[in-house]
């Protein structure tokens, strides 16, 4: 909680066929051993992600990859791995060894990452080797440095590349960006109950709330009970109410119905997804066959409590609020594209802990394939009786 979420912050991911002097640059960048530097193929496995400092960007998260060329996968598999990762980063730090010749996944992935509008700086290897002819002009018009990790050669220059690739991201909306204005109050109803983590507030209410501070607001937080006796004190109504979607009708009861009134989760929906599309997908959801399927989406391995949102209370309340016969299934990634077309339906989390290129990404899988989706906040909201009410404040001109 003292840090700012993996997902606010650029993510540069190091990819490379095998022994190309990925782990070797990941440690240099790093300052110290993280992975293990080895000539034998294979030694990285998994992708390893570490916060860091790195100047002059500020803080970013760092990913070291395992190699492209991987020789258990087969080549479909591996150009799919390649495509997954690339899906999930922002800048592609490209490291290929410059005395050897261009590999067909360095190809595929220098494409791609153009084609996807990617962030991309190569770094060519063993620069105390002479460099390969068919690597002369290989990088195109593609920022590229030459570097030797141990000598610490390049490494301010591929610093600086990465800076103007870094400069060159859009950041993403803010929760309440459009919502208020400089001295407005903002008041925020946050139910403390057993699901809420001990001690601490979850991550969509702490963004709000330093949302809220950064844009001059004030803020005033409160549990619903103690809603009513502190707003009808005030004598000058709050611009906007937040609360959580489960105190959702309570809180619409102890408001006057003029008052602007919208939740954490329907905020999070439009910061990181559509919000139209999602409302689109309820609508289209409400009408499935009754022994439709449906694909609960998320975004991580979050822990699992008892009444978990997405394995337990999303397809109870969908089969007692639309149809009981009704299949769910789950998953954190998007299936092959053969599985995928045979669900009805999708219900994306909450998507706290992703990027919104990543979301925006599946999103745009998912209405190509003419597969409604919705999400958890927009589901829950639907179910406790928020709509429309709740998406007034978002829908403004
Ligand atoms: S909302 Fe999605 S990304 Fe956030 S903790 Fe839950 S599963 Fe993970």
């Amino acid at each position: 909680m003292t840090q700012t979420p993996l997902s606010e912050i650029p993510k540069i991911t190091l990819m490379g066929i095998t022994n190309a002097g990925k782990s070797s640059l990941f440690n240099r960048l790093l300052g110290k051993e993280e992975t293990i530097v080895s000539e034998q193929p294979g030694t990285t496995t998994d992708p390893v992600t570490r916060r860091i400092e790195l100047f002059p960007i500020g803080p970013v998260a760092l990913t070291d990859t395992a190699g492209l060329d991987d020789p258990t996968l087969l080549g479909e598999q591996r150009s799919q791995r390649s495509l997954k990762e690339l899906e999930q980063t922002d800048i592609l730090l490209l490291i290929v060894p410059g005395d050897k010749p261009p590999h067909p996944q360095e190809d595929l992935l220098k494409a791609e990452a153009a084609k996807r509008g990617k962030g991309l700086v190569i770094a060519l290897t063993f620069a105390d080797r002479e460099l390969h002819p068919c690597r002369r002009d290989w990088f195109g018009s593609h920022s590229h440095v030459r570097i030797n990790s141990p000598q610490n050669q390049g490494i301010d220059k591929l610093l600086k590349l990465l800076e103007k690739q870094s400069q060159l991201l859009t950041p993403e909306i803010t929760p309440l960006e459009g919502l208020v204005k400089e001295g407005d109050l903002v008041l925020l109803v946050t139910p403390i109950d057993l699901a809420a983590p001990k001690g601490r507030l979850i991550l969509p209410q702490v963004e709000t709330l330093r949302d809220a501070l950064d844009r001059d607001c004030a803020a005033l937080v409160v549990k619903e009970r103690e809603l009513a006796h502190f707003y009808n004190q005030m004598k000058t109504p709050p611009a906007l109410v937040i609360t959580d979607s489960q105190a959702f009708s309570k809180v619409a009861a102890d408001l006057p119905e003029d008052q602007p009134l919208t939740s954490f989760s329907l905020l999070f929906a439009r910061k990181k997804g559509d919000i139209e599309q999602y409302i689109q997908g309820m609508e289209k959801l409400e009408k499935i066959p009754r022994d439709g399927k449906i694909l609960v989406l998320e975004g991580c391995s979050h822990h699992k409590q008892a009444e978990d949102i997405g394995t337990v209370k999303i397809p109870r309340l969908f089969r007692q609020m639309i149809h009981s016969q009704v299949s769910f299934h789950h998953a954190r990634a998007l299936p092959e594209m053969e599985e995928l077309r045979t669900y009805h339906g999708v219900i994306h989390c909450g998507a706290c802990m992703m990027k919104r290129r990543e979301v925006s990404h599946r999103l745009a899988l998912l209405e190509k394939e003419g597969i409604p989706v919705t999400n958890y906040g927009l589901f829950l909201g639907w179910v406790n009786g928020l709509c429309p009410r709740a998406l007034l404040p978002l829908q403004r001109p």
